[in-house]
């Protein structure tokens, strides 16, 4: 027989849920977990550590409602995102590549009983894809080089649409810019016509350096992604292949930097657009109007 127990509109009350959350509300703060498990950041692994449990939840909140959802997490370190996930319901696989913090991590997976998975590794070799029911979404703070070849990886991924289903990522701000910027601007560059040929990118937070523990010397902000239709019907791999011709020499004239492509010139005549124009004046509409000539 159904229980319900005080709601007015005589809905099931889920309690279950409710005492996970309050176990995960009840946890030990960050600083001690760091100091118990040793966890003193390491550069070379580029650990700048969020302890700020509303800055983590606002980060959570990022790729929508999750409850229930299947989240991808590179590079959990002592677990303050990890735990904000799991606040909001989701079910996580987190991949990190300093054993140090695994303890740490079993501890947090003890009090939310079957949602927490930790792979021990590097998330440039792991494939989260039959770890949780797809499709994926993917939440990180990362070291920056990592991030951004892992950007670029998810965003070139066929066949298309994806297997995941948005991507939440902490950049350097500089990082971040480039990634949404509009053709025309300074920050504009292969990275934003990869990131917005087939997906929409938005800064969703920014965060100042003072937020991290120990903060890095430059802001920060989390960037939000998620996949739509391509502007044109043309494979990725061509507006890879125009983007590294155009933005690998930006102060030169296309009729210059096109020539290093096959095909580059003959496309560009075919488009239409002015040979004497630069790269960074080019809107993603043309690079995809260039890459299907080719
Ligand atoms: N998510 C934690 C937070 O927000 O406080 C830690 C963020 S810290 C900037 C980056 C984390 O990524 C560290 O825990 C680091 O050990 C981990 N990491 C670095 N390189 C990695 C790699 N190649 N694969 C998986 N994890 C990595």
């Amino acid at each position: 027989r159904r229980h319900y127990r005080g709601d007015p509109h005589g809905r099931r009350m889920r309690r279950a849920p409710r005492r996970v959350s309050d176990a995960l509300l009840t946890l030990p703060p960050l600083r001690e977990i760091i100091a118990r498990h040793g966890l003193a950041a390491k550069k070379s692994l580029g650990q700048n550590f969020l302890l700020d449990g509303n800055l983590l939840d606002r980060i959570a909140r990022v790729p929508g409602p999750l409850a229930g959802a299947s989240v991808y997490e590179v590079g959990p370190g002592p677990g303050g995102l990890t735990r904000a996930l799991l606040r909001a319901g989701a079910n996580v696989v987190a991949v990190e590549r300093d054993d140090r913090a695994l303890p740490a991590l079993a501890e947090l997976g003890a009090v939310a009983p079957g949602r927490l998975q930790v792979v021990g590794g590097d998330a440039l070799d792991y494939d989260p894809r039959g770890a949780l029911p797809g499709p994926l979404h993917i939440v990180a703070n990362l070291p920056y080089n990592i991030g951004t070849a892992l950007l670029v990886r998810w965003l070139t991924i066929e066949p298309w649409p994806p297997w995941w289903a948005s991507l939440t990522l902490m950049f350097q701000k500089e990082v971040a810019q480039r990634i949404v910027a509009a053709a025309g601007s300074d920050a504009y560059g292969r990275l934003s016509v990869l990131a917005q040929f087939r997906s929409r990118p938005r800064i969703a937070l920014d965060l100042p350096a003072k937020a991290f523990t120990p903060p890095p010397k430059v802001a920060s902000a989390v960037v939000h992604i998620v996949p739509m239709e391509p502007v044109r019907d043309v494979p990725m791999a061509r507006i890879e292949a125009v983007t590294a011709a155009a933005f690998g020499q930006r102060r030169k004239m296309l009729r210059a930097s096109l020539k290093t492509l096959n095909g580059g010139i003959e496309a560009l005549q075919r488009t239409g657009i002015d040979p004497e124009r630069r790269a960074e004046t080019l809107t993603v509409d043309e690079f995809a109007a260039l890459a299907a000539e080719i």
